[in-house]
């Protein structure tokens, strides 16, 4: 465990100065990256990685080169004091916490394209995202150097982007995906559901409804995709007033199209509120 006291890193030299040290030592390291604004989903990550690990490194960094043109970057919520004690209090050691400046201290040289796994969900509606996402993770793995890395279920693509990234580039570390951590009624814990309007937050919930019911289907026999998405959007459609940026049906972590359901698979879904853009998935084996 944790000893209650956090330690905050700014600079990716003493990052991993510290690291390294660590690891002379003979001690493990967890990983947690995040964007801040940490919500029990963040700190269910955390709670693995205590568990796992003799030190956890939490990250907080909201990587501009993820971000498109038109996205949120400016107006992501950012709040580092809270963050600061939400993280102490449930054992994080390190809080890496460097500014853009210091993150990319040169305009890089390089550019990096995801090929697989990237064109579909997320990945059609927000170009170049995944690529941001790469490229940081990349840097975060060298600094921070982890025995094993946290990352939710709830983003389901980059979940397996990230496992596509570490069997690539061989980075000797473990990928530990996380379930998704939901408020009561189901709706999935997210730093944007700050921006729901009160009765948007009413609606979102039928993200969540809307999978278990295609889920249900599935279980009842219904294996054709088309029906199952048309289940889904029908749902969405009648309960929110949100507008539908996808909902897929997918091999998983492969994420290929499949006319009919078989194996492991994602139902996927992206939705716009006025001020919040929500996804949401569920993962579940089909057998024949
Ligand atoms: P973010 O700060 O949104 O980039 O998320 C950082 C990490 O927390 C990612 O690995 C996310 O998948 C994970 N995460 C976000 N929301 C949840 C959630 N509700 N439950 C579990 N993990 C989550």
């Amino acid at each position: 465990m944790g000893e209650n006291r956090v330690e905050i890193i700014i600079s990716k030299s003493d990052m991993q100065k510290k690291t390294l040290e660590h690891k002379r030592a003979g001690k493990t390291i967890g990983f947690v990256p995040t964007m801040g604004f940490l919500h029990e989903g963040h700190l269910k990550l955390v709670e693995h990685s205590v568990e796992d690990n003799d030190i956890t490194i939490l990250s907080i960094f909201v990587n501009p080169l993820q971000f498109g043109p038109n996205e949120d970057f400016e107006s992501y919520p950012r709040d580092q004091e809270r963050d600061k004690k939400l993280a102490m209090n449930a054992g994080v050691d390190y809080i890496f916490m460097p500014d853009t400046a210091e993150m990319y201290r040169n305009e890089l040289s390089f550019s990096l394209n995801v090929d697989r796994r990237a064109d579909v969900l997320c990945g059609s509606s927000r170009p170049g995202h995944f690529n941001g996402v790469a490229t940081v993770l990349i840097k975060l793995f060298n600094i921070i150097q982890p025995d094993n890395v946290y990352f939710g279920t709830k983003d389901a693509q980059q979940t397996a982007i990230v496992e596509a990234l570490i069997e690539d580039f061989d980075f000797p570390l473990n990928l530990k995906a996380v379930q998704t951590a939901r408020d009561p009624d189901g709706l999935a814990k997210s730093s944007r559901n700050v921006y729901l309007s009160p009765d948007e937050r009413k609606q979102a919930v039928h993200l969540y409804h809307s999978l278990k019911l295609a889920e249900e289907a599935v279980l009842n026999g219904i294996k054709d995709t088309e029906a199952i998405i048309q289940l889904v959007k029908d749902h969405i459609e009648e309960h929110t007033n949100g507008h539908i940026d996808y909902v897929d049906v997918l091999s998983y972590p492969q994420l290929t199209y499949i006319s009919e359901l078989q194996g492991k698979v994602i139902v996927a879904v992206a939705v716009k509120f006025s001020k919040a853009r929500l996804i949401d998935n569920i993962i579940f084996s089909v057998n024949d």
